[in-house]
C-alpha cells in the first residue's frame, strides 16, 4: 500500500431541495452508503439569492445520528425540544447528538451579501443510538487557527492536529474535522490512520489531492484511498478545504429522512412514536 493516499471517487454535488424548499448542494447521502462510512451525509447550503433559502427547516425530528453545522458567512437561527435556541454564525459551529430523539428547527437569515454553511451527518455506532441528546454552540473565537511557518493555517474544529484538540469534543464517533488554508504552491502532508475515511471539500482556490495531480476545484469533494498519509499541495491562488477523518463503524444501515438506525423494525418504532407523541425521551 502506497504511504500517500490516492483519491478513490470525486464528487461535485447533486442540486437537491430539503426543508420547506431550501436548495442545496448535496455532495453525499443515501446513495452513497456505506462508502463513507461513519459519515452519512454531506450539505452545503446558502446562495447569494434569500428566496433559495429562507424557507429554512422548520420542526423536523432526528434520531441515531449527531450533526455538525459549520457556518462559513451568515446566520442561521435555531430552537429544540431542550429548550434550546440561538444563532449560529459565520465561523461558529453548532454540534447536536440527535442520541434518541431531538425536534428541531433550523432556520436561515437573510442575508444582503450571501449565505453559506456546511452540514455533515455523523452516525452513531449501535450502542450509542439512544442516549440523551444534547447539543452545543462553539463560539469563533474558541477554534483556534494552528499556523505554521510555510503559512498554511489549520482550524481545529473537532480531533487533534498537532497536539492541538478542536473544541467540538463529544461527537462519538471521535472525527477529525479541519479547515485548512493554504497559501499558493505550498504542500500539506497530514499522517492518518491506515482504516480511516477521509475526504477533503474545496470551500475556495484549487488544490491536488495526491500525487497524481488532479486539479480539485471549488465545490469538488474528494474521497481517499486508503493509506498513512494525506498529500494536498495548492494551486495558483491558494487552497481552503475542510478535511473529515474518521474511524467506519461497520454496522448495518437503515434510514428513513431524517432518522438513522441499524433495522427496520428501529425505523418503523421511531416513525410510530413520533406519530403518537412519544419521540421524545
Ligand atoms: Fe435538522
Amino acid at each position: 500500500m502506497s504511504k500517500v493516499r490516492k483519491i478513490r471517487s470525486i464528487f461535485s454535488g447533486k442540486p437537491t431541495y430539503e426543508g420547506a424548499g431550501v436548495k442545496l448542494k448535496r455532495l453525499f447521502g443515501y446513495n452513497e452508503i456505506p462508502i463513507f462510512d461513519p459519515f452519512l451525509l454531506l450539505d452545503d447550503f446558502g446562495s447569494t439569492n434569500p428566496e433559495e433559502y429562507i424557507a429554512g427547516f422548520p420542526w423536523h425530528p432526528h434520531r441515531g445520528i449527531e450533526t455538525v453545522t459549520y457556518m462559513i458567512h451568515g446566520i442561521v437561527s435555531h430552537s429544540d425540544s431542550l429548550g434550546n435556541k440561538g444563532d449560529i454564525e459565520g465561523g461558529q459551529v453548532q454540534w447536536m447528538t440527535a442520541g434518541s430523539g431531538i425536534i428541531h428547527q433550523e432556520m436561515p437569515q437573510k442575508q444582503d451579501d450571501f449565505l453559506r454553511g456546511l452540514q455533515l451527518w455523523v452516525n452513531l455506532p449501535s450502542k450509542y443510538k439512544m442516549i440523551s441528546p444534547r447539543y452545543q454552540d462553539i463560539k469563533d473565537s474558541d477554534i483556534f487557527p494552528v499556523k505554521e511557518k510555510n503559512g498554511v493555517q489549520v482550524k481545529v474544529i473537532a480531533g487533534l492536529y498537532k497536539g492541538t484538540r478542536g473544541p467540538v469534543k463529544e461527537i462519538i464517533c471521535d472525527p477529525q474535522y479541519l479547515d485548512v488554508w493554504i497559501p499558493p504552491q505550498k504542500v500539506f502532508n497530514l499522517s492518518q490512520e491506515k482504516e480511516n475515511t477521509v475526504f477533503i471539500y474545496v470551500i475556495n482556490g484549487e488544490g491536488y489531492f495526491d500525487i497524481t495531480q488532479k486539479e480539485f476545484l471549488e465545490g469538488q469533494l474528494g474521497l481517499f484511498g486508503k493509506g498513512e498519509e494525506v498529500q494536498v499541495t495548492s494551486g495558483k491562488h491558494g487552497v481552503r478545504f475542510i478535511l473529515i477523518s474518521g474511524k467506519p463503524i461497520g454496522e448495518p444501515i437503515t434510514w428513513r429522512g431524517p432518522i438513522v438506525m441499524n433495522s427496520e423494525e428501529e425505523l418503523d418504532q421511531a416513525f410510530e412514536e413520533y406519530r403518537n407523541g412519544s419521540f421524545i425521551k
